[in-house]
């Protein structure tokens, strides 16, 4: 290790790999500083271990899946879209594949095949990957002249944080990256999660614990608007504190203003029977059961642990006989079905999320450089910044685009 470099990248994430490799590439020298013996251990984990790497879309279409400051990416994403992330790790040779939703995968399978990619990208330019924790930052006369890490103090003429946000801390994400900017003066937007399971107001969850619905109707109202603010389709779990699966946590990124009661999600057990037609089946079931309890009905429309729950919720006397079960009754319960309320009370917290939401304000950081407004020469890049997006390999791609754009201008 020298003293002095061009360039010291801060974290070797996606972020961090891409901007060193591309900016080493210009032959400038740069030097890594990675608190974790692995490069991108985050990224290792990405996708359930397949690396949803980006979305074959658009910046515009990027953009508008990035709930706040997504404007401040049109530049990064102009000059290096989704296209130009799948060009760059085929020329790689890490394959790629478009599966649902238009994620973009790698034909492996495997997340390590992307991170090794990328190491190998910043090592053959030949960055410096070293092992260390920057403990902060060395500024003189408003611009940065360095870093201090565990070991001592390293000269550089810029210097790139890419430290990711604070979710999963055991990956070296622990929200140094923040810390760091706010010692030198920069506004950090509070760190909050987002992609994230929700705590239920309530114990209906808990005695759903473990049922997994793979194909349901979610709907999230925010009940201070009076709106339905996302709808999907798809997978959600119930836990013993309330609910996840994919299509919660994606419908997590929606709701902004989390507070006790604010937010609802309604959730359609039947979603490929419309109202019409789940009565006729509810009446058909009925018919075949009609001298057994309603209790002892539903065995052939739910999951069997749905119906104690469903059996209590729909006010229906448990021991009546389907026979003897009204028209309004019978109503209900199709719509208890249709509609199946779950009460949120918050977010798990902030280690849970996959994604930080909040980070250095965007504010003070230029979109055309990714260069500090503050601070000459300091940079930044990735899930450090205030701006998160939704599932879909979305916030991969904010992180190369945002490091490749940092690392041609450190
Ligand atoms: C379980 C999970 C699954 C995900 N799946 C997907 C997916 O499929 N697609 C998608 O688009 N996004 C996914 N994400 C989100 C995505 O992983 C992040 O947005 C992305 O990794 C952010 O990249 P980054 O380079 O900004 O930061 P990170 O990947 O967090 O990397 C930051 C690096 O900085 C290092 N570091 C921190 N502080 C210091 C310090 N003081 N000194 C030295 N090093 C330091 C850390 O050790 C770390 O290696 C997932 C996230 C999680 C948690």
């Amino acid at each position: 290790m020298k003293n002095e470099y061009d360039a010291i990248i801060i974290g070797a994430g996606p972020a961090g790999l891409m901007a060193a490799g591309t900016c080493a590439a210009q032959g400038k020298s740069v030097l890594m500083i990675e608190k974790n013996a692995k490069t991108g251990r985050k990224l290792r984990i990405t996708g359930k271990g397949r690396c949803n790497v980006t979305n074959d879309c658009s910046p515009q279409e990027v953009i508008a899946s990035v709930p706040k400051n997504g404007k401040f990416l049109f530049s990064a994403l102009n000059q290096f879209d989704s296209s130009e992330t799948m060009h760059f790790f085929e020329n790689l040779g890490v394959k790629l594949k478009v599966e649902r939703g238009r994620r973009v995968f790698p034909v492996s399978d495997s997340a390590n095949e992307v991170a090794d990619a990328l190491e190998k990208f910043a090592q053959q330019n030949g960055v410096e990957i070293h092992r260390d924790t920057v403990q902060s930052l060395r500024v003189e006369n408003g611009a940065i002249v360095g870093v201090k890490t565990q070991s001592g103090v390293v000269k550089a003429k810029s210097v790139l944080i890419a430290c990711g946000g604070a979710s999963y801390p055991g990956t070296g994400s622990n929200g140094d990256g923040a810390k760091l900017a706010k010692a030198v003066g920069h506004t950090i937007e509070p760190l909050k999660p987002s992609l994230i399971p929700l705590v239920e107001k309530g114990d209906t969850c808990a005695k759903l614990q473990g049922l997994s619905l793979k194909n349901s109707g979610v709907k999230v109202i925010d009940q201070e608007k009076k709106k339905v603010i996302y709808e999907d389709f798809g997978e959600l779990l119930f836990t013993h504190f309330g609910l996840s699966g994919p299509t919660i946590l994606s419908a997590s990124a929606h709701m902004r203003q989390m507070a006790s009661g604010r937010y609802a999600v309604e959730i359609d057990l039947k979603p490929a029977l419309d109202d019409k037609k789940l009565d006729e089946r509810i009446l058909r079931d009925f018919e075949e059961t009609k001298n057994k309890q309603f209790m002892n009905s539903l065995e052939k429309l739910l999951p069997q642990k749905l119906i104690p729950v469903i059996v209590e919720k729909s006010g229906i006397d448990p021991e009546k006989r389907c026979h003897s079960v009204t028209r309004e009754e019978r109503l209900a319960l199709g719509h208890l079905l249709k509609h199946f309320t779950v009460q949120v009370q918050s977010f798990r917290p902030l280690n849970e999320a996959i994604v930080t939401s909040g980070g250095v304000s965007v504010k003070e950081i230029s979109p055309k450089t990714m260069e500090s407004k503050l601070i000459a020469g300091l940079f930044f890049a990735g899930e450090v910044m205030d701006v998160d997006a939704y599932t879909g390999g979305f916030n991969l791609q904010i992180a190369f685009a945002t490091g490749h754009l940092a690392g041609s201008y450190l």
